[in-house]
Parts: C-alpha cells; structure tokens; sequence
C-alpha cells in the first residue's frame, strides 16, 4: 500500500533521497515543505551565482516537470510550524497534511554574532538564494562590503561581490584564513592571492559593533578601527536548525540524533543532511550528505544499510584560488611533515605522515594532485615504499630522483637565471670564462643573486657544472635545518620582497617545515619586527624562555626581577618600594649587578605578576634583564659630583636609556658613559661606549665583556649631546637592520667591517638621519613595559615552570 512521506526542507541532501527513492522505484506518496520558495537547487553554486558566473537556472536540481512526473506535492515558500508525533502530521504555515514516514532536512541556520546593529537593513548571511541575489542588488549600488567571517563561504562572499565591484573587507578573528582549513603557509598565499584580486584581509579582527541608524554605514572592531560599510555579509558560521524536532520532543544534542540508519529517536521520522549529528559529528559539506540520503532511502525501502562517516575534503570556489585540504594537518607526537614549496609559482604543499600513513594534506596553488593525496588519506595506505617521493604527486612514484646538475647543465644559455637582475646562464657561463670562479665574483661582474639571493643555489649550480671540482661551494650556514638559506639571505629576501609576516617568509624562503621551529623563529620574529615595525606585530611564542617570562629564570626555577633605574640613579622612594618588595615576596637575595642595577633573585614564579604590580606602583618599569634589546646605559658620576669630570655623563646615559629602552635588537644590548678618559663606567668594554671629553663626545662600539673581552673601537666624535643620542640611535638601527639575530655588535662588525659602519653613519649624513628615524617609529610602537600589560591581564600564565634555563641578569 502507497505510503505517505512527508519531507520538510527541499535542500541538497533530501533532493538526494528522492532521486534515490524514485529511481528505485519506492510506493510512496510524497509532500515536500520548503520554507524557501523554491525547490531543490544545488546551492554550493551559490557562489557561482553571486560572481556573475552562473544564473539560477543553471543551477536548479529539480524543476517543476520532475516534481510532476513523480507525483510530488510541492508546497514550496511554506513554513512547516509543527510535528504532532502522536497524530503522526506536520503543520505548515498553510495547513497539516498526515504522513506514515516524516523526513526532517531543514539545513543550518547561519550564526548571527550578538553584537549592536546586527539586525540592521544591508546586514545579511549567505545561505540561501535570497541572501545571493540581495548581495547582487547591493552591489548593483556599488560602494563598500564588510565580510565577517574568512571561512569558505566568507571568502567566496568576499571574492564574488569584488567581481561584481564592490569595495570588499574581510574581517577574521583568527590570525589566518581558513584556520581550520589551512596552515598558516597556506593560509598566507590564500590572503596574498584574495589581496591581488582586490580584497582587503584583516586577521585577528573581531567586530565590536555593526554601526549605523537606518541602514548598516560601518562596523567598529574591539581595537577601536572603523570601517565604512554600505553592506555587512556575516559568514561566522552555522548551526544545525533542530527547533521542529526539539518542539516534537526528539533527541537533540547539537543536532538531531540520528543512528547509522538515520532515524532519529522516533523509528518513524528520519533525518538527513546538516541538521544532524551521528556519533558526535555535524555535517558542513555536501559529501557526507549524499552518503547518507543513500542510506535514508534505504531505509526507507525496508533495505539494510548503515552510515558511516569518512575522511572530507575542502577546496574554495574562488577562481585562481587553488586549495585543498583533508585530513588532519595538526602537528603532534609522532607526526612527520614532508614540505613543497615553489615560492615562483606559489605552490605549496604540505604532507602530514604518521606511522608511515598519510593523515593529512594542505595545498595551496597546485591542487592538481589532490585526488590521489585524498584517496590515500582514506584507504590509510602505507607510503613507506614511496615516502622519498610523495610529495611530487602520482607523476613521480616509480621514476628515479634526476641529479640537480643535469638539470642545470641541460638549461639553454638564455635561460633566466637571476630574475631580478634579469640575468642569463650565458652571462654567468661568459663571467667564468673571464676568470670567475666563486659567487663572489660571478656576483661582482654580473649582478646575479645579488639582488633578494633566492637564485645563489642556481648560481652555484652553473659554477659547479662549468668547473666540475675547482668549484667549492662556500660553506655558508643556514639559519636551521628548516631552510638551506643564511641568515643573511633571509634578512635580503624580508627586505627586498617586503615579507611581512612569518608564513611569507617560509613559503618565499622554501622553509622544508610548515612552520619554523625553536631556532629560527625567534630570528625570524626579530627580522619581521625590525624591518616592519608597522606591518608586522611581535610573536611572544617566537621568544626565549626568559623574554616570554619577562624575568630570567635561575638555576633552581625561580626568578630574578630587575626594576629599571634610569642610568643606574634611583631614589630613596625607589629603594624604599624595592625594600618593601623584596619583605613582601621573601626575596632571599638582593643583590646590585654589574649594570649598576638591583636584582632580585628567587622570586617564585607565581609572584611575578604581583611583584610587578607593587614596583609598577612605585613608578618602575621592567629593566629587560632578559631580553634581547637594550639592557642598562651604565654611567659614572661625571660633572654632577666628581672633579674630572667633563661632562653631564649620568644626564646624557639616562637620555640614552629613555630613547633606547624597550628596543629589540639582535642580541642583548649594553651602553656605558663615563664623564672622562678615566673611564669609570667601564664604557670601552661595552656594545656601544661614550667618552666623554671636554671637546664633546667619543662614541666608540664593538666592545664586550663576556665570552669574548673586547676594546670598543672609535665610530665618531661629535660636539653636542643632542648629536650624540642622534649617532647612536642611528648605529643602533643598523645594528637592528642589518646584523644576523644572535650576534653582538662586535661579531657583527667583524663582518661587515667597521668602514661599512662608518660609511653610513658618519659618511652619509641622509643614511644617518634615515636609520635615526627609523629607529624612532619602531620605537613609538615597541617602547612598553611588559610587566604592566602581563600584571594586569596575563596572571594566570605565571604557574611554575618545568624547564629551566640560566642567563646572566645583567
Ligand atoms: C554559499 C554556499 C556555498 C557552499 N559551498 C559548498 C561547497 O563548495 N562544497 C560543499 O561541500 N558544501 C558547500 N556548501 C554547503 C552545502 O551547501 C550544504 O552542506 C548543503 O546544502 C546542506 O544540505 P541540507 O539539505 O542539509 O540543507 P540545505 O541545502 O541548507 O536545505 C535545507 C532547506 O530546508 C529549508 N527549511 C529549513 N527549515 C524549514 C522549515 N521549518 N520548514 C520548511 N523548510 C525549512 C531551508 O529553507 C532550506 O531550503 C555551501 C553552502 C553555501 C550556503
Ligand atoms: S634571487 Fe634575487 S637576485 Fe636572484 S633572481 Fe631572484 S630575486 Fe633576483
Ligand atoms: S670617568 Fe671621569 S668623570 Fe667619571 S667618575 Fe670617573 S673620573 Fe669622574
């Protein structure tokens, strides 16, 4: 006997049951409720639509012949309002029709973020074809879009109303796109591609307010920045739409609950598509919705069959936007990353292994391979047999590695070698016949890899086949195992290619991993923050231990706190808050270090906050102890009190300290003053020294104490101290701009030489004032005391440490 099913939701995955259905020939009798007004279209071609690409009518699944010619009753543009389980009937806005078997298929509802303005006219979601074709009637006005949300559907948003002209913004909150899509790598070439195709990215943006009166003008974010908007598209997410089957009293947890079967917890309502959950899971993409309708049919027929949930896949809609991701790419214990980057091209590629199975795949840029990647993925094959040569896609399993230098060798002689210099393997090859024979010298008469240095492989290449073994390659470290370049490379190619952020660096650079590792990063972040100090904002998790802590920690895992006393002067009051501090947090030693400052040693970990709080009262501020920026300007009494003394030494150190405090530079930094060649600040033997002499002011730098004893050698005189902190800023900046992250001053000068310095500091007045500049406008952003953010909002990271590292406290 025919039998009655009632469907509610005319979406993707109930289209699937009844194609299933009809085709197999099913005794049912069917009504079909959608509160859109129209029925089963394929609405991951929504965006398609928005872009201009497609119009509705391509993308309709089921038009009103189909609907005929199986005998459906269509009540499209209806409501369905209730379930009455015990009467076995749906109730729509229209009336209430009886059903045998009840399919619910109602989607998602898009989450609205509670902020102010939400409800506005011009603030809509992207879910249905009304969203799409309201989009398209805004941007018929043209003007400016915010997009909340840099999702899948938030970027495909973004992309569609910049075709059809808008001015478009994407909002994130997190500090790349598609964070649960992509690595950062990929995350970086997503926004680099969307940026070139007109669309502005803000990461780590969350919206504090949507503004206007009548209609949406702007959003606010929490960081104060305003936005103008003439439409707000919110793409934040989606939650399973459940109010029918929580009012009919059916198991609910996310979703509704469904077994493998897809009933729910009343054997005769079934459900089916993104308002479920099975096992645990929620349904966000079309794959597992079409697995299940199968099921639902079968079901339906009385026909064994169960779901199962597999492995997924994403790739975005966003023409020149090529990315895959399945799987999972999170790092973990006993997980192995297998990286491909092709910065000319912007491919990257990144595999995840463990125990000799693929579990994870990210591709950005060339997305060709990704079939084979995903099928491996979902059948867990073993790769150890062809794990060399995975990552080259299906293309390469089998062949034979190529030897690098045949490659080089078969190039033509006008084969591009250095792109920026636009030169030739012919010139190169012409260089070496007039007598080059290392990269210095090609590098001299040609200019290849002098410019941003990603070809000095290449260069070294064409040497190695021209002189076969009178070629040895330098010997240049490289920054880690995570990269073959130096670190002077590095610092060129942030420079040269305006690398701004840390996933630029790795996929411009070739990094082998996906993201850095203990060593390079913290280089990494001082390189980014020194050459883009507006662009670029600071990674405490890219820091030593110690600079995260902002204390050093001491050999038995406590800590030593160092107040900043402006060029080693302090106050009775001062002394008096340090007294009361070391009483109030039983310090065990206090002890003045060789900076001229106090320390206080064995303070326990879970104090810290606290202690800077009471010091931070006091009117002190951290003294970097820790940090790899400048530490202390040492003085000595000068004219103020002693009879040699020829200048204002205390006066001019304190300035120096209140320019220079809070700087970041390659590695730590000590200044000393002494008011006379007696040199009572001890001023030669530290990174950059003064002495000062009844003519003016002896700068001299390159000098140490440490591992390495150093006299400091001279930079300059000048006759004012105003010229004086100029100079020294500037030197300062060099340093910052230029040096490799770990090397004192000294080693540093040891290798560009000391005439380098001078050339740009004393020589070439424009170079000086250019540096000195600089070095202001880094510091108008990083000159903060850290104990004061972290005593008043980080508390809870000051729990007792594990590891522990020693680092001298001065
Ligand atoms: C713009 C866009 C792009 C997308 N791109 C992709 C993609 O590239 N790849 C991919 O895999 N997935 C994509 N998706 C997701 C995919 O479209 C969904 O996973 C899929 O449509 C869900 O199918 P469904 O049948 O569960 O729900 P839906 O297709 O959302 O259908 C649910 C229907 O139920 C109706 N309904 C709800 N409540 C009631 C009620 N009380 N009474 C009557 N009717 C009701 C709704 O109006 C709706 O028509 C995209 C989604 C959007 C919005
Ligand atoms: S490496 Fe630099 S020098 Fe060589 S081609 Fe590229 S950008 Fe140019
Ligand atoms: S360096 Fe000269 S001025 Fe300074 S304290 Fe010593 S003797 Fe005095």
């Amino acid at each position: 006997m025919t039998q009655k099913l009632v469907v509610i939701g005319a979406g993707m995955a109930s289209g699937r049951v009844l194609e299933h259905l009809f085709d197999a020939g099913a005794d049912y009798e069917v009504t079909l409720f959608n509160a859109e007004a129209r029925g089963n279209y394929n609405r991951i071609m929504l965006s398609p639509v928005l872009s201009g690409e497609k119009s509705y009518d391509d993308i309709v699944t089921h038009d009103a012949d189909w609907y005929e010619n199986h005998g459906v009753t269509c009540r499209f543009g209806e409501h369905v309002t209730a379930i009455d389980r015990s009467a076995k009937t749906v109730t729509g806005e229209n009336g209430t029709v009886p059903y045998d078997k009840l399919l619910i298929a109602t989607g998602s509802a898009p989450f609205i973020i509670p902020v102010q303005g939400k409800d506005l006219p011009g603030v809509i979601t992207y879910r249905d074809l009304d969203d799409t074709n309201a989009m398209i009637a805004a941007a018929a006005k043209g003007g400016k879009a915010v997009v909340i949300g840099g999702g899948l559907l938030g970027l495909e948003a973004a992309a569609g109303l910049t075709e059809r002209g808008m001015e478009v913004t994407v909002l994130h909150l997190m500090g790349h796109l598609m964070e649960r899509q992509l690595d950062e790598s990929a995350g970086f070439l997503l926004r680099r591609d969307l940026q070139n195709k007109g669309v502005k990215v803000i990461c780590q943006a969350s919206t504090a307010a949507i503004l206007g009166d009548r209609h949406v003008e702007g959003v606010m974010l929490e960081d104060n920045t305003g936005l103008e908007a003439d439409l707000v598209v919110m793409a934040v997410g989606i939650r399973p739409e459940t109010r029918l089957a929580n009012d009919a009293g059916l198991e609910v947890a996310r979703g509704i609950e469904v077994n493998a079967q897809m009933q729910t917890s009343d054997p005769d309502i079934l459900a089916v598509g993104e308002c479920i959950e099975f096992d645990g899971h929620l349904f966000g993409l079309v794959a597992p919705l079409y697995d299940q309708a199968k099921v639902v049919a079968k079901t339906l027929m009385d026909e064994p069959d169960a779901f199962v949930a597999k492995e997924l896949s994403t790739k975005l809609k966003v023409t020149g936007c090529d990315l895959f991701s399945a799987g999972d790419f999170s790092q973990g214990e006993g997980r192995e990353d297998i990286v491909f980057r092709d910065p000319g091209r912007g491919v990257y590629r990144r595999l995840v292994v463990e125990d000799d199975v693929l579990v994870g795949a990210v591709m950005y840029g060339d997305t060709s391979d990704s079939n084979w990647f995903f099928g491996l993925i979902r059948d867990k094959t073993d790769i150890a047999g062809i794990r060399d040569t995975l990552i080259f896609g299906p293309a390469y399993q089998g062949g034979t590695p190529l030897d690098p230098l045949a490659a080089v060798a078969a190039l033509p002689r006008d084969a591009e070698i250095c792109g920026c210099n636009g030169i030739c393997k012919g010139q190169i090859e012409d260089a070496i016949a007039a007598g080059a024979s290392d990269l210095g010298s090609v590098r001299a008469t040609t200019k290849a890899s002098g410019s941003c240095g990603t070809c000095t492989g290449l260069v070294e290449q064409v040497l190695a086949v021209r002189l076969g073994d009178d070629f040895v390659a330098p010997a240049a470290a490289s920054v880690c195992g995570c990269t073959d370049m130096t670190h002077e490379d590095v610092r060129r190619m942030i420079k040269s290619q305006k690398l701004t952020s840390m996933p630029a660096v790795w996929q411009e650079c070739g990094w082998k991993t996906s993201c850095g590792c203990h060593v390079c990063r913290p280089a990494l972040n001082f390189y980014l923050l020194a050459d883009w100090p507006l662009e670029y904002q600071d990674d405490p998790q890219s820091r030593f231990v110690n600079e995260r802590k902002h204390a050093n920690i001491q050999k038995d895992g406590t800590f030593s706190v160092v107040p900043r006393m402006w060029g080693g002067l302090t106050t009775p009051n001062e002394l008096r808050a340090i007294a009361d501090a070391a009483d109030k947090y039983m310090v065990p030693t206090v002890k003045v270090t060789g900076g001229q400052r106090i320390d206080l040693l064995g303070v326990k970990g879970e104090d810290l906050p606290a202690i800077w709080a009471d010091l931070n009262d006091a009117g002190m501020v951290s003294g970097h102890a820790y940090s790899k920026g400048l530490r202390t300007v040492k003085t000595c009494v000068g004219t103020d009190h002693c009879r040699f003394g020829t200048q204002d030494s205390t006066g001019l150190g304190i300035k120096l300290e209140k320019e220079l405090w809070g700087s970041w530079t390659p590695h730590k930094l000590k200044l000393g003053v002494s008011g006379c060649p007696r040199n009572c600040a001890e001023a030669t033997c530290k990174d950059i020294g003064i002495i000062c002499v009844d003519s003016g002011y002896q700068i001299s730098i390159g000098g140490a104490a440490g591992m390495d004893v150093r006299e400091t050698e001279l930079l300059v005189q000048v006759p004012t101290q105003e010229e004086a902190l100029y100079v020294i800023k500037a030197v300062t900046q060099l340093y910052r701009e230029n040096a490799k992250y770990l090397d004192r001053i000294y080693k540093w000068m040891g290798k560009v030489g000391l005439d380098w310095i001078k050339e740009r500091i004393v020589d070439d007045q424009d170079s000086r004032a250019d540096l000195a500049t600089r070095f202001d406008l880094s510091q108008s952003i990083y000159r903060k005391d850290p104990w004061a953010e972290h005593a008043q909002t980080k508390v809870e990271r000051y729990q007792p440490l594990a590891t522990l590292a020693l680092e001298a406290a001065e």
